[in-house]
């Protein structure tokens, strides 16, 4: 994997949860608010130029709802990283990272672990996979995912959610879980979310420095 792009662990959030369960949602608006910075590892994906080598792997791995390899994935964030913190659009000493979509699995949280430390993991909780499914159908008039177009990618997806990325919530351990029920009005999801977010430390360090 790349080198680290500074020496100090990150400040970070992370919002967990299954396919149509709202992470993208949630994240684009808390990117709205001063210190915060949405990284959605999906978004980046999407962005790639599908000419690219990576750009090429990422569409083979997600028409299938499968995830990309890990090594691909992490040395994607790493350089998307650098440039941000390059170009001054995220600054690592005074910006809350919200990660979204990253780390998906226990091996890519191992690898993330000396670039960010994470306070909080916000688990957006939608055990009724049929709703998650109807969110996603209806997510694919709108927007053009390939892999919300099917049902059998979309089963597989909340399936790999299951097995690969659930887990994590017991890497991350009880301390600094928070349940959110997300079949809630996004907006109370919000309110949940922020609610938390004012009782953190790392959070309030952050808020209170005049910049
Ligand atoms: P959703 O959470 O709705 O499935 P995302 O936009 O987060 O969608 O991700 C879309 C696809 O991008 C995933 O199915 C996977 O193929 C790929 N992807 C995104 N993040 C990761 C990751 N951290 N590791 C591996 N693959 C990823």
């Amino acid at each position: 994997m790349s080198e680290p792009i500074d020496s100090a662990r990150k400040p970070a959030i992370l919002i967990l949860g299954a396919p149509g369960s709202g992470k993208g949602t949630q994240g684009a608006v808390l990117a709205q608010i001063p210190r915060f910075y949405h990284y959605s590892s999906g978004d980046v994906f999407r962005q790639l130029d599908t000419r690219t080598e990576l750009g090429r792997k990422f569409v083979e791995y997600s028409k299938r709802g499968e995830l990309v390899p890990d090594e691909l994935t992490i040395q994607l964030w790493a350089s998307h990283m650098k440039d941000l913190v390059t170009s001054h659009r995220y600054k690592p000493d005074i910006d809350i990272l919200v990660l979204d979509g990253i780390p998906r699995n226990q091996d890519q949280a191992k690898m993330l672990e000396d670039h960010v430390e994470i306070h909080q993991v916000f688990h957006l909780s939608c055990p009724n996979r049929d709703e998650l499914a109807r969110r996603l159908r209806k997510r694919a008039l709108k927007e053009q995912r390939l892999d919300d177009a099917s049902e059998v990618v979309i089963q597989h997806r909340i399936k790999t959610y299951e097995d690969e990325t659930k887990p994590i919530l017991d890497y991350y351990g009880k301390e600094i879980r928070c349940d959110i029920d997300a079949t809630q009005s996004p907006a109370k999801v919000l309110y949940d979310i922020l609610a938390k977010l004012q009782t953190l430390e790392a959070y309030q360090r952050i808020a209170n420095q005049t910049v």
